[in-house]
């Protein structure tokens, strides 16, 4: 569905100049002086900082998993990378999403490189999001391009909205979960999933 990248087609993406004017219209609106020194190169900085917290829309987590190896060693337990940083945003308030995302696979006939899992986390992450859809997404991509026996991702994840704004609930996370294949039918698998990703080093 939105896996190739930006959901906009390129000519109706506003540019540069329409997105300094709308930093500006945002710093006015919160009621300070966009033109004060301190707040000068203000726009510019924030529509930088937004293409990196965006980048996602630009890439597209199909080519960076379509790296795949064949399982040599006929390797069929779990593979699991834990604790990837999550760094993203809500669609609802564009504030940030922090957190750690697990992410497991069993493998059939072809395995991944594991740099690709936390590379797929960062992907999706980079784009608006809610933490449900982050979840889904990731498993679904991971399924798709490796179709492994399994796959099981976890995101514990602070939201910022929640904290700082409205009923100011600090000091909750939110956690989310997402089971395929092997790991929504075995409880067991399910269960060492869960105990391996809550063990500390
Ligand atoms: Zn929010």
């Amino acid at each position: 569905m939105d896996d190739a990248g930006s959901f906009l087609p390129l000519e109706v993406k506003p540019g540069r100049e329409a997105a300094l004017k709308a930093v500006r219209t945002l710093i006015a609106w919160a009621g300070d002086d966009p033109d004060r020194a301190g707040l000068k190169d203000t726009p510019d900085r924030v529509i930088r900082a937004y293409a990196e917290w965006f980048g996602g829309y630009a890439e597209n987590p199909a080519s960076s998993l379509s790296k795949t190896f064949e399982n040599e060693g006929g390797y069929g337990e779990m593979v699991l990378v834990r604790d990837i940083d999550v760094t993203s945003h809500c669609e609802h308030h564009f504030a940030p999403i922090i957190g750690k995302a697990s992410v497991a696979y069993i493998p059939s006939d072809r395995v991944l490189g594991l740099s690709k899992l936390a590379r797929t986390v960062e992907i999706f992450a980079r784009r608006l999001q809610t933490q449900e859809r982050l979840t889904a997404q990731i498993a679904s991509a991971i399924e798709e391009s490796l179709a492994p026996k399994g796959v099981a991702v976890q995101i514990d994840a602070v939201h910022h909205c929640m904290m700082t704004r409205g009923v100011k609930h600090a000091g909750t996370s939110t956690l989310t979960q997402h089971f395929a294949g092997s790991f929504k039918t075995d409880a067991d698998l399910r269960n060492r999933f869960l105990s391996m990703i809550s063990s500390r080093r």
